[in-house]
């Protein structure tokens, strides 16, 4: 298996250079040549999430050096478990938390790590901008792993105070800063440290953000799962609604449909972060600043893997014919986090509860089978939701365990320079 930039597709990769260079040189993103042809009927219903994301992503792997060890990586990478919850007749919860920083980040960031860990030689600097819990599940997958820096770039004041401190705990080769800016702030800062060729090839510079590849790949698993697990129960497809930022997500559905898995609508739920939804609307791709939600994993205001999705869908008609994308306010968040409470007994996070918004209240079929993803656990999230249910949630003991230690961070001005001088410092 080859793989081109979404902005040139003359050049060959394989999947570890791919994996190890993050941003193709002409600033596009890695995408697979060609995707594997998969009939979901030879599936059976009872294979385990590893050995089935073994098989999934083999082709991916195919004359990779990385090949022989995917069973290890899978085994490794995918220690938790990946629940369907039913919510009521033809919805169904998947819940991508399990992980030990609890988001569905937790899937890409482990099994990258495990790959890069792999074939690491020198010491590489692994960069990741996040809004909020790509920076803990990359910091934890991360942690210790030999001749390997994290430097993660958050937006000061922005995130949960349990995210923060999910980021900031470690210490070791996990080097936090707050940004004074906002998340695309910090994602600009990664992209100019990509684009400074010079800096980036002397530091070995590698990124953990969904801009790499090796994050996307895994996440194309839990989709063919839930939709192998419906289709054992129910024999339909199942339509998937995703709350996404950087759509990096709804990427890996849209690949997993494309593979042939038993996938029908792909919706797209958001905050007030609305870029893709105008786009489905007018033709009109217009990036903005992001603005602050309740939501705050998602608000991304220039979202990175549109690219991949207009690799995907190159014209605006078949774009619009695959997918739709609905905006939910801050205050519809709230409404649906007490509404789901109260009618489901089920607590969901501020961006789940997106999701939720759109099964309710969006404008799809109210037929056929509907799959939520439920992105993150809520107890990362107390402060906004205990006084909407008025209860407290139960703190899972992964979290408990990060909020007890001290943490460490270094706040930054949003410039190259500036983070290439704390970089020179403990290099
Ligand atoms: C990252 C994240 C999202 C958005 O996912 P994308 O792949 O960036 O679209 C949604 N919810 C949570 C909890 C997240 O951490």
């Amino acid at each position: 298996m080859k793989y081109i930039s979404t902005r040139n597709s003359t050049r060959d990769y394989s999947l570890s250079q791919a994996m190890f260079i993050g941003l193709a040189p002409d600033g596009g993103l890695f995408v697979p040549k060609k995707f594997p042809d998969f009939n979901y009927i030879d599936f059976s219903s009872d294979l385990n999430y590893q050995q089935l994301s073994c098989n999934i992503l083999f082709p991916f792997f195919s004359g990779d050096p990385l090949e022989n060890k995917l069973e290890s990586l899978c085994c490794d990478a995918f220690n938790f478990n990946v629940p369907l919850r039913r919510l009521d007749a033809s919805t169904y919860i998947l819940e991508l938390f399990h992980g030990l920083t609890l988001s569905f980040k937790d899937f890409g960031a482990r099994f990258l790590a495990a790959c890069l860990n792999e074939r690491v030689g020198k010491r590489t600097i692994v960069m990741v901008a996040t809004s909020g819990d790509t920076g803990s599940a990359v910091a934890s997958a991360f942690y210790k792993k030999p001749n390997i820096d994290v430097v993660v770039l958050f937006p000061r004041g922005q995130i949960s105070s349990r995210q923060e401190q999910q980021i900031t705990c470690w210490g070791e080769n996990i080097h936090a800063f707050a940004v004074e800016g906002c998340f695309d702030d910090c994602q600009r800062l990664v992209k100019s440290a990509f684009r400074d060729l010079k800096w980036r090839k002397k530091n070995r510079l590698c990124t953990a953000n969904s801009i790499n590849i090796g994050r996307l790949l895994p996440q194309v698993c839990y989709y063919a799962f839930a939709s192998l697990k419906v289709f054992c129960k129910q024999e339909r497809f199942a339509n998937f609604i995703v709350p996404s930022g950087n759509l990096g997500n709804v990427t890996a559905a849209c690949w997993a449909k494309k593979m042939g898995f038993p996938i029908n609508k792909i919706v797209i739920a958001t905050n007030a972060n609305c870029v893709i939804s105008e786009y489905l609307k007018t033709g009109n791709y217009q990036p903005r600043a992001s603005i602050l939600t309740l939501a705050n994993a998602m608000d991304v205001g220039d979202p990175s893997n549109f690219e991949r999705l207009l690799n995907l869908f190159p014209n605006y008609d078949s774009f619009r014919k695959e997918l739709s994308s609905y905006s939910v306010s801050d205050e519809h968040i709230k409404r649906t986090i007490k509404e789901v409470f109260e009618q489901q007994g089920m607590v969901v996070c501020p961006h789940t509860a997106t999701g939720c918004w759109v099964r309710k209240y969006g404008q799809e079929e109210r037929k056929g089978v509907w799959v939520i993803v439920a992105t993150a656990h809520p107890c990362k999230f107390e402060t906004i939701i205990e006084p909407i249910i008025q209860e407290e949630i139960p703190v899972e003991p992964a979290l408990s365990k990060m909020i007890s230690k001290e943490n460490h961070f270094i706040e930054i001005k949003p410039s190259l320079d500036l983070l290439a001088k704390y970089i020179e410092k403990w290099r």
